[in-house]
């Protein structure tokens, strides 16, 4: 491994999505994609809710709304196509005070401007012929919000970036990057311990919550250039399965003002289980421990839409970590995929804030990133 024609560090979903895509468009070109931990996924992608979203909370024109809502059509067409374990399963949005339901007319209203088209709001009574177990006098329908299964995903964009000739190196972590003739050397630990590096004309970096940290490898201030991320824990509580099967749509209640996350939902995960989270708040060190003693705040934020539920009915489950750009009291900030030429780093991309939706959108987000190297 001397030389490649792209570098991708980082086999989450997105890197393996894109990893696919290059190898799919370029097919004479050599793509490597390097991977610190043992097997693809063992960060954020196979830590979250699973849901592919539909697109209606984000700001108009944003990457997000945009790649989100190209990203769910692509999705099911992908899982269908490829056989992935995924379900249609529908979303309500609910809300039993005044303000909640304006913040359900405000989503409905921000749903269309970004282009989901499919969104309805639902009174009590539709709302019991839907759900009768749970209390709400309003909700928003989003038939189109569904889930995937997301280790099948990453399996398969895996096997197609392998059978298109990616080399894919796991136990490679990525330690320098310097600029040589107009290409990146990019250093890197092998399996052994040993040093090595690979000369490659592109770069890609899709590390997620590591990308900050990256993209200062390649000489970026990431203080000015407003890079620097913000871990934001998200912890899951499950339910009996005897309590799961009373509710068949995902359950969500309208989101945080901040959008630091979606308020704690309740999710039918493509395994069968049934799970309420994610919850949101900022963390110094990684650490995917779920704190028993968080129960009852889950329980106060969910008891009043999901009645049948009582607080011995949760149990600590998992953890994830969004490598969030938007630090705490600050309003949401938008995904960053930028073709770093204007800071003299040409055929450098770094994708940095890739949160949710990032599963959604890793599709959309892989077609973007092969139109820029395109455009280049
Ligand atoms: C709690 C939670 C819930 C979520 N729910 C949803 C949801 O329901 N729907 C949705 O669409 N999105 C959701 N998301 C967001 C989604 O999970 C992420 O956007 C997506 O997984 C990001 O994928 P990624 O490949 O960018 O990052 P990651 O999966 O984190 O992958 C990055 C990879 O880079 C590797 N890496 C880092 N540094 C180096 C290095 N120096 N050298 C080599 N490798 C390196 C890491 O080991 C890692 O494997 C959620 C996220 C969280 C945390």
């Amino acid at each position: 491994m001397d030389q490649t024609d792209f570098l991708i560090i980082g086999a989450g979903v997105v890197g393996l999505a894109i990893a696919s895509e290059i190898s799919e468009r370029f097919p004479k070109d050599i793509v490597t994609l390097l991977e610190k931990h043992p097997k693809f996924g063992q960060e954020a992608s196979s830590r979250n809710s699973e849901v592919i979203h539909a697109g209606m909370y984000y700001p108009e024109n944003s990457l997000k709304a945009k790649l989100c809502v190209e990203g769910n059509r692509l999705m099911y067409e992908f899982c269908k196509k490829w056989s992935i374990s995924h379900e249609r399963t529908g979303k309500l949005i609910v809300a039993n005070t005044e303000k909640e339901v304006s913040t359900l007319e405000s989503i409905l209203i921000q749903g269309e401007k970004n282009g989901v088209e499919d969104l309805k709001l639902l009174n009590r009574s539709e709302i019991a012929a839907l759900e009768p177990e749970i209390c709400a006098k309003a909700a928003v329908l989003s038939p189109s919000t569904g889930t995937v299964n997301s280790h099948s995903l990453m399996k398969r964009l895996e096997q197609l970036a392998l059978n298109r000739k990616t080399i894919i190196a796991y136990k490679h972590e990525v330690l320098k990057i310097e600029p040589e003739n107009e290409k990146y050397r990019v250093f890197y630990s092998s399996p052994d311990g040993s040093l090595q590096s690979v000369l490659s004309s592109w770069l890609i970096n899709s590390s997620g919550l590591s990308s900050d940290k990256t993209a200062s490898l390649m000489g970026i201030d990431i203080d000015e250039a407003g890079y620097l991320l913000h871990p934001c824990k998200g912890e899951y509580f499950s339910i009996p399965p005897s309590k799961a099967k009373r509710i068949s749509h995902l359950i969500y209640p309208p989101p945080f003002t901040d959008l630091r996350g979606l308020g704690i939902h309740l999710t039918r995960f493509p395994d069968k289980s049934v799970k309420l989270g994610p919850n949101a708040f900022y963390i110094d060190e990684e650490d995917y421990s779920v704190s028993p003693g968080h129960a009852a705040d889950f329980f106060n934020s969910i008891k009043d839409y999901l009645p049948f539920l009582e607080l011995k009915d949760l149990t600590p489950d998992m953890a994830g970590i969004r490598p969030k750009l938007q630090k705490p009291g600050e309003s949401i900030h938008d995904f960053i995929i930028c073709h770093e030429k204007e800071r003299g780093l040409k055929r450098a991309i770094n994708l940095i804030g890739i949160e949710s939706p990032g599963l959604t959108s890793c599709l959309s987000l892989a077609r973007l990133v092969g139109n820029m190297i395109i455009e280049a």
